[in-house]
């Protein structure tokens, strides 16, 4: 882990789910573990504790590099290029 990065330090306003789902969990019918929001486009989807990982497969494919979890209670940034981690 690194001290937070010039991506993490460009979230102003941390983005929260609309929804408590994987967007892409709910269109195949799967199960996740814990919510993820991408912090570029405010997708919601799983983390890589969940079978598909959606959170991970949206970064590496949109390049979109903050993640924010969803989970009540927790209040953090993650940044994949840096591997950044900052609670706020
Ligand atoms: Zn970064
Ligand atoms: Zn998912
Ligand atoms: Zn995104």
């Amino acid at each position: 882990m690194t001290e937070s990065c010039a991506h993490i330090k460009g979230v102003t306003t941390v983005k929260h789910a609309t929804h408590r789902a994987c967007e892409e969990c709910v269109k195949i019918g799967a199960q996740w573990v814990h919510l993820r929001t991408c912090q570029t486009c405010g997708v919601t989807l799983c983390c890589d504790n969940s079978p598909n990982r959606h959170a991970t497969t949206h970064a590496k494919a949109t390049s979109h590099p903050v993640i924010a979890s969803a989970e009540p209670g927790e209040r953090w940034l993650y940044c994949y290029p840096d591997d950044a981690f900052l609670e706020y």
